[in-house]
């Protein structure tokens, strides 16, 4: 009986020390992927909102602003959950900055978030549309007056890319956009596909387009702030 008493009490210590380690395990896995982005600021601008509603899908009427949206707050959420960065988004609902829609004046608000914060990094967050219905892909713009947001530009591109999106890869652009213009930040602005494209715009709408591009962009923060 006694015997069999210890075994128990063993077994229960072996137990207690499993569950310890995969407790621990577990705990590891919450815990931020990356402390070094700790410190670091970063807007996302989820483009228009309110009453601009950017474009809006040909196909299955996808409405831009509101995309745009969505995938910010997803990559609000997962930079959070994977990183130490203090994330901040241009706006959290379907609205403007300023009551008033007029485009200079909306977009200097934007770049202002950026400044107020004294943000390491600003990502705005688009749809495209062209004439062309055939024309499709993923392009990431940099200021043409910011040569050093270029290196920025090309590594969040192939982060997207590296995700294996099965589209076409419309590599980077120096864009004279005012949100990347008058940003004292490093700043980019994202076009994920085109709205006029049929198949891009099935793509955009999809969970699994969204994950693995948040993912890419995400991947591409962190390389950019750690390399
Ligand atoms: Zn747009």
């Amino acid at each position: 009986m006694k015997k069999r008493a210890i075994l128990f009490l063993f077994i229960i210590l072996i137990m207690n020390t499993g569950f310890g380690l995969i407790h621990a395990k577990g705990r590891k896995n919450i815990s931020k992927e990356d402390l070094r982005l700790k410190g670091k600021t970063i807007v996302i601008d989820p483009g228009h909102g309110g009453d601009d509603r950017g474009a809006q899908g040909k196909n299955y009427g996808t409405i831009e602003k509101d995309l745009n949206l969505k995938v910010a707050q997803n990559i609000k959420k997962e930079l959070e959950e994977r990183t130490d960065a203090k994330v901040i988004l241009t706006r959290e609902t379907d609205t403007s900055l300023l009551p008033e829609t007029k485009q200079k004046e909306e977009l200097q608000a934007r770049v202002k978030v950026a400044k107020d914060n004294a943000a390491d990094l600003y990502i705005s967050i688009h749809h495209d549309t062209f004439g062309d219905t055939k024309v499709k892909g993923i392009k990431t713009h940099y200021g043409a007056n910011k040569r050093q947001d270029k290196k920025l530009a090309e590594i969040v591109q192939e982060a997207i890319f590296n995700q294996d999106i099965d589209t076409r890869d419309r590599g980077i652009q120096a864009s004279d956009f005012l949100v990347l213009r008058e940003n004292s930040s490093p700043a980019i602005l994202i076009e994920l596909g085109f709205m006029s494209n049929k198949s891009d715009e099935k793509r955009m709408n999809s969970e699994d387009f969204q994950v693995k591009s948040q993912k890419g962009i995400i991947d591409g923060i962190i390389t950019y702030f750690t390399t």
